[in-house]
């Protein structure tokens, strides 16, 4: 059946059910987003010109959202606990929808049995009819829960499945021999899926596909409008619990900020005034989202303290035309150094608050400066307050932005695809020098498999430094790591091909392969295809990294990729 895109939301709102405060929050979202997500279906629909697309059956189980993992999210939606996956997922929902595919929606292990199909009563045996979905969309939460009630068929139909995974699981802590044997093994990892089924809120690595969420896009009035009624003096502090006062030296950058503005607050409170809160800030207390939205539209500064990290509040400032002003974390944060990382299945160094905003949208409406230097922190507050910045909103996070990723992966990531990316075909490397005989690229002789996505012709391979990642290096070449690449240029020849000499060449499994210590001119290439991994260096190697283009405010898809 061909997938039609979808005109009304209402049947959606029927699916989510209700019960819970997380879904009358998820709910009011859609709602409220409701004329933009389907302006953008109809414009992708224009832009596809009726493509091929077929409908899908997917299964959407929100494991954290169970009361068998405990469900600790509802009961504090109103009260400042963390929204941001409860915004994420209302998105997705919207999303699958509008792309016209046929949605189940459980919150609970009950419903998910029943859709799966398992005998009442019988736990982990296999399914005794065939999945009757093509995708299910859950968390780790709700990784376990099928793992426990599915049996073997957990393995036969893993390939299925795509996790939503806040921060990410870098390809390390997801091989499990590897994770157990390396010391990446955490409370999350070591799942053996292909990295690409884990799916992020920001672009962290391109190991994880980048699901994200969206923001809401003005029009030029509703611009020109909050241009003109912002108050220059006002600025609005990131965070909804109070606790996120609590940051050692706050007083210093808090007493300098208001010397020259009003500071406002959205914290959580029941009937006093949160004590972590200084008198001088005007608390709103805990807003519904569209007020929220409302202040965010006079403020002229949305400021951060620290934490919390990474949440989707600082784009929705940005696109309000505010100032995003955070701290650099210096030396980052990371699951080796910081508690709230610890034991997540990532080592990314986190170098500020919100690392998207600072390496994809910057200045001038993203200021990372260091807290404890007074004089560079009062120099950009009054430098902000002079600067006329205009709403801004990445592409990838508009409602068009967001279809249109999930429209590509379905297409080209279903099924069974993650899973068996099929081998090159060729014996031989299929790549070629470039003209100027800095990187290779692929060869014009060699063959290209018309159906392979991303497409080949994209692909650049370039030698890292030492200490850099592949997400670094194509990133300094103005291209991203492309994981599914990897496997064209793990070969002996492709070395020579670089110029790189190689008294030996070995296969291990190890994260950071293919690469080669340079000084005693060692290669290695990759054993384990699920090690390939864009993040990851160290002192020793220099690392061969598939990188390839990208769209322009769309990250996550190569120029051809649509
Ligand atoms: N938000 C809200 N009311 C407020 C402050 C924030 O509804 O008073 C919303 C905001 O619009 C955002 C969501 O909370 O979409 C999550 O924001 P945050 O970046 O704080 O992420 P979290 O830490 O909650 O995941």
């Amino acid at each position: 059946v061909q997938a039609a895109f979808r005109s009304d939301l209402a049947r959606l709102l029927e699916l989510i059910g209700t019960g819970k405060e997380s879904l009358s929050f998820m709910k009011k979202r859609i709602r409220h987003l409701a004329q933009q997500w389907l302006l953008a279906a109809r414009r992708l629909e224009q832009k596809l010109k009726g493509q091929q697309r077929d409908q899908k059956h997917i299964l959407i189980h929100i494991g954290f959202l169970t009361e068998e993992s405990g469900d600790v999210f509802s009961p504090r939606v109103l009260k400042g606990g963390p929204l941001g996956e409860m915004v994420q997922w209302a998105d997705i929902l919207a999303a699958l929808f509008l792309l016209g595919h046929s949605l189940r929606v459980t919150v609970s292990l009950k419903e998910l049995q029943s859709h799966l199909g398992v005998p009442p009563g019988r736990g982990n045996c296999p399914l005794t009819n065939p999945l009757p979905f093509d995708l299910i969309y859950t968390d780790y939460h709700g990784l376990q829960q099928m793992k426990q009630h599915m049996g073997l068929s957990f393995k036969k139909y893993r390939c299925r499945v795509r996790v939503i995974d806040t921060f990410g699981t870098e390809p390390a802590y997801n091989h499990e021999e590897y994770a157990t044997l390396r010391g990446y093994r955490t409370n999350w990892g070591y799942w053996n899926l292909q990295p690409t089924q884990f799916m992020t809120m920001f672009p962290h690595t391109p190991d994880n596909s980048f699901m994200g969420f969206v923001s809401e896009e003005l029009n030029k009035t509703e611009k020109q409008f909050i241009k003109s009624n912002k108050v220059s003096s006002m600025a609005v502090v990131y965070g909804k619990e109070a606790s996120i006062w609590k940051v050692g030296g706050k007083e210093k950058f808090l007493t300098i900020l208001n010397k020259y503005m009003e500071i406002h607050g959205t914290v959580y409170y029941e009937t006093q005034r949160p004590p972590e809160v200084p008198a001088f800030v005007k608390n709103h207390g805990l807003l519904p989202q569209h007020e929220f939205q409302q202040l965010l539209r006079k403020a002229k500064l949305f400021i951060g303290f620290g934490f919390p990290y990474e949440g989707p509040a600082p784009l929705e400032a940005i696109a309000n035309g505010c100032v995003f002003l955070q701290a650099r974390f210096n030396p980052p944060h990371s699951s080796l150094n910081h508690e709230f990382f610890r034991g997540k299945p990532t080592s990314r160094e986190v170098s500020s608050q919100h690392p998207y905003a600072e390496d994809f949208i910057g200045k001038p409406h993203v200021w990372t400066v260091d807290y404890n230097n007074s004089e560079e922190f009062e120099a950009a507050i009054k430098t902000i307050m002079r600067t006329q910045v205009d709403p801004y909103l990445p592409y990838e996070y508009t409602c068009e932005g967001m279809l249109e990723r999930i429209h590509a992966y379905i297409q080209h990531q279903v099924g069974e695809h993650p899973c068996s990316p099929g081998q090159p075909s060729l014996p031989l490397s299929p790549l070629a020098l470039s003209p100027n005989a800095t990187h290779l690229v692929w060869s014009p002789s060699a063959s290209r498999d018309p159906h392979a996505w991303p497409p080949v012709d994209s692909l650049q391979v370039w030698v890292s430094e030492t200490r850099h990642a592949c997400t670094e290096t194509c990133r300094r070449h103005g291209l991203v790591c492309e994981p599914t690449f990897f496997r064209f240029l793990n070969k002996k020849e492709v070395f020579l091909q670089l110029s790189i000499t190689c008294d030996s060449t070995e296969y291990e499994m190890n994260h950071l392969y293919p690469a080669v210590a340079e000084n005693v001119h060692e290669c290695y290439l990759q054993k384990e295809p699920l090690l390939f991994s864009c993040a990851g260096y160290n002192t020793k190697y220099r690392r061969l990294c598939p990188c390839r283009d990208y769209r322009k405010g769309q990250v996550a898809l190569c120029r051809d990729c649509l």
